[in-house]
């Protein structure tokens, strides 16, 4: 299944409203009818957290083991970062 970028309405209006109905019909994702958070209209996952705050965490990740490839040291408080590229659920 290609990941979806933007969600309708009506797409959103579909799916289950909370994580256990999500679970009972197998979903991977439910809608509360409340934006997160960080202010995105978007499903959450069967694990509560929203997908675009996911997504903008992983474009994040990207772009530093893209630096990391290319041989730049990332750090942060003094403190080299090490990713683990397989983390990803
Ligand atoms: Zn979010």
């Amino acid at each position: 299944m290609p990941r979806k970028l933007k969600w309708t309405l009506d797409e959103l209006k579909k799916l289950p409203r909370t994580r256990g109905e999500a679970i009972a019909q197998n979903k991977r994702y439910y809608f509360t009818g409340e934006p997160c958070k960080n202010g995105h209209l978007a499903p959450k996952r069967f694990d509560g957290k929203c997908i675009d705050c996911r997504r903008t965490r992983d474009r994040n990740r990207m772009r530093r083991l893209a630096s990391e490839r290319r041989g730049e040291t990332i750090w942060t408080d003094g403190h080299s970062i090490h990713y683990d590229i397989n983390n990803c659920a």
